[in-house]
């Protein structure tokens, strides 16, 4: 891949593939402890032949974006939550978890020795963060490994949607994502593999994406592709499920305290039925990468259901995400805690 430098780059034409920046953050696990991480200029990894990440998918990964505000100035949006996930996500998969402080330190080690990829303010992009730890070492048996790699590599995004947020059409799928007591709370790699063929079918129908019923029951809302649902009733409340095979998304958390504190609506998690969509007068998807997609319609079967409108957003839909944009870019105050400037 041809190298190109920050100041070759047009922001505005960003979208979302990947630019190496040259600089990446990598640790690793060996004798039984986490040895001194560090920045390398290395996007590529040694990974062993016998390792439990190639054989047994045992890995995991977080998504989180640093931002340019109008002062200039470099910021983070709450990173101890993906750290603490991340710590979640490797127990589930029985590997040795990075710490909560060192993932943090980490990602402003990281952010600081790719400044100059952050994107200017007002272009809508940022720079994306993909942490992730995954099992090395050789293991023959069906066990967790001994050693392990931590990393982060960072390349600059698009907003997802160029020329302001537009809804998308969804589609039930007839795949499970996760089991009730499986890997569904947890970023872990395998979740995702499992889910491209639900995506693919969508997608080849002419949808933006899968939609998952609750693996148990088959009647209740679960996830929108790798995002969580919303939606918002008439009356004004904001329901998101509530089940435990969902991944819990930091969007969504921060969604659910701005929907109640700052726009005076009713925040809760809820069981969501399939056959009860019609009781939402907006609805959509939340995760860091577009923030909010607004969902148009959803078909399920020969059903079809559409929220607010297939062309235009709703109101309550556009107010959230403008709040939330505006404090991860620095326009507008942030609740306490949220936000972390990156010394640079
Ligand atoms: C990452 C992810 C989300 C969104 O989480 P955020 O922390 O808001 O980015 C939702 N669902 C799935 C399945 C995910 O992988």
């Amino acid at each position: 891949m041809e190298h190109v430098t920050p100041d070759q780059v047009d922001w505005t034409k960003l979208g979302f593939d990947y630019i190496p920046t040259g600089k990446s953050f990598r640790a690793e696990f060996k004798d039984g402890q986490w040895q001194e991480g560090s920045i390398v200029n290395e996007a590529t990894i040694q990974i062993h032949e016998a390792s439990p990440l190639i054989h047994y998918g045992q890995g995991c990964f977080e998504g989180m974006k640093a931002y340019r505000t109008k002062e200039n100035k470099i910021q983070v949006f709450r990173p101890e939550l993906n750290a603490q996930r991340m710590v979640d996500s490797a127990h589930r998969l029985a590997m040795e978890a990075y710490p909560v402080e060192d993932f943090v330190r980490a990602i402003h080690q990281v952010v600081k020795a790719n400044k100059d990829w952050v994107p200017p303010y007002g272009s809508g992009a940022s720079l994306y963060m993909r942490p992730y730890l995954l099992g090395n070492g050789p293991m023959t048996t069906v066990a967790p490994a001994e050693e392990f790699v931590f990393g982060i590599y960072v390349t600059p995004v698009g907003p997802y949607f160029k020329g302001g947020l537009k809804p998308f059409n969804f589609l039930i799928s007839d795949y499970d994502r996760a089991a009730p007591k499986g890997t569904g709370r947890a970023k872990a790699g395998g979740n995702y593999a499992a889910g491209f063929i639900a995506s693919q079918a969508a997608k080849k129908q002419g949808y933006a994406d899968a939609i998952y019923l609750d693996p148990l029951t088959h009647t209740k809302i679960e996830e929108v592709g790798a995002a969580n649902f919303f939606g918002i009733t008439p009356d004004g409340q904001f329901i998101t499920p509530d089940s435990p095979s969902i991944l819990p998304g930091i969007t969504k958390r921060s969604l659910l305290w701005l929907a109640e504190h700052r726009l005076g609506l009713k925040a809760v998690e809820g069981e969501i039925y399939v056959d009860q969509l019609d009781q939402f007068a907006e609805a959509g998807a939340m995760g860091t990468a577009a923030v909010i997609t607004p969902i148009g319609s959803i078909t399920h079967g020969d059903h079809e259901y559409v929220f607010y409108s297939k062309d235009e957003v709703g109101p309550l839909t556009l107010k959230l995400y403008q709040e939330l944009v505006g404090i991860q870019t620095g326009d507008i105050e942030p609740p306490a805690g949220w936000i972390q400037v990156v010394d640079c």
